[in-house]
């Protein structure tokens, strides 16, 4: 904003100042604008984004970490079925059949007395490509990250863990940390090393052990604050937790990354995923906790579902149609 205001009036000096003389420098000016412009569009540098909801005494407020745009749709979402017809799906969604866009969306509730962070974005690693804008988020909305009181980690991928520490630092120094047993004893467990698990593994470390001090573990219903469960929804990782998150009878899933594409996993939820990593669990668990979510007409957040990464999902044929948050959501 303030650079945008301090080039126009510079320029506008310059056109006044100069005359007609200044004119191929102001031209070239908006050129060099307009060609940093498109550049940042090309790369998705997204806007900063968040939206906060209310939900029964609670405010939950999600936040987009940022977005990636990728090719090849099938090397990610079916990659069980061809190109053709993942493309075809795509297209009858109105998406383009050869590209999609992941984004990154963490949450924070604030019960009134904590402040609790689902996940944490891509945090240091993922600045120079326009991610891990957690932090300026919150902020943004009006928290600091030394108010936030609980960091729930939902499972260890990179997206969701970058942004524990920041230059060697807790990113949120105040909080105690809560995550799945089984998932941190997977990834930090050294029979990672030389599997494919293995740069997760080494993530981990870096990024969660150590917190180590101040991390509990929660099994299948256990209570992170009052309001808010976690729930075992293995398959995209050997312990991903979803959450259920409830306030004067009025309730919503965090559904973390049960369903990683709006259309493709949702409407497919069989199809195969390239980062579901006990493939036929992961279905099964998405089917599960879906057709949940559907029968009891739940509002539900998804870490990867497009923002503000909230909505509904309705029974459709083999799966689920996705219903997005409209203007009006407070529930
Ligand atoms: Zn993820």
């Amino acid at each position: 904003m303030g650079d945008h205001s301090t080039i126009s009036r510079r320029s506008l000096f310059l056109a006044a100042g100069i005359g007609t003389l200044a004119a191929p420098l102001v031209l070239n000016r908006a050129a060099a604008l307009a060609q940093s412009e498109s550049d940042a569009t090309d790369r998705r540098v997204s806007p900063l984004e968040t939206r906060s909801f209310k939900l029964g005494s609670f405010r939950v407020l999600t936040v987009r970490d940022g977005m990636r745009p990728s090719g090849a749709p099938n090397e990610t979402f079916g990659t069980n079925q061809s190109a053709e017809a993942v493309g075809a799906l795509l297209t009858e969604n109105f998406l383009p059949a050869d590209s999609f866009v992941n984004s990154f969306t963490p949450t924070l509730v604030d019960t009134g007395s904590e402040v609790v962070l689902f996940d944490t974005g891509m945090g240091e690693g993922g600045r120079a490509d326009g991610m891990g804008r957690l932090v300026e988020g919150l902020n943004y909305a009006g928290y600091t990250p030394d108010q936030v009181s609980v960091v729930v980690i939902t499972h260890m991928h990179g997206d969701h863990i970058g942004g524990l520490m920041e230059g060697g630092k807790p990113a949120f120094p105040n909080a105690r940390y809560v995550t799945g047993r089984t998932e941190y004893d997977f990834w930090v467990n050294p029979e990672r090393m030389g599997t494919p698990a293995e740069q997760g593994h080494q993530g981990v470390l870096a990024k969660v052990q150590p917190l180590a001090e101040k991390l509990t573990f929660i099994e299948d219903e256990g209570e992170v604050v009052p309001g808010i469960r976690g729930l075992d929804a293995f398959g995209h990782s050997p312990g991903h937790m979803i959450f259920r998150v409830e306030s004067e009878g009025k309730a919503l899933i965090l559904t973390a990354d049960t369903a990683n594409h709006f259309v493709l996993s949702l409407q497919r939820p069989d199809w195969e995923v390239r980062f579901d990593m006990d493939k036929a669990q992961a279905a099964a668990t998405r089917k599960k906790v879906f057709d949940m979510i559907a029968t009891d007409r739940l509002a539900f957040i998804g870490y990867h579902m497009p923002f503000p990464a909230a909505g509904f999902v309705e029974k459709a044929g083999e799966g689920y149609r996705f219903v997005p948050v409209s203007y009006q959501f407070d529930v």
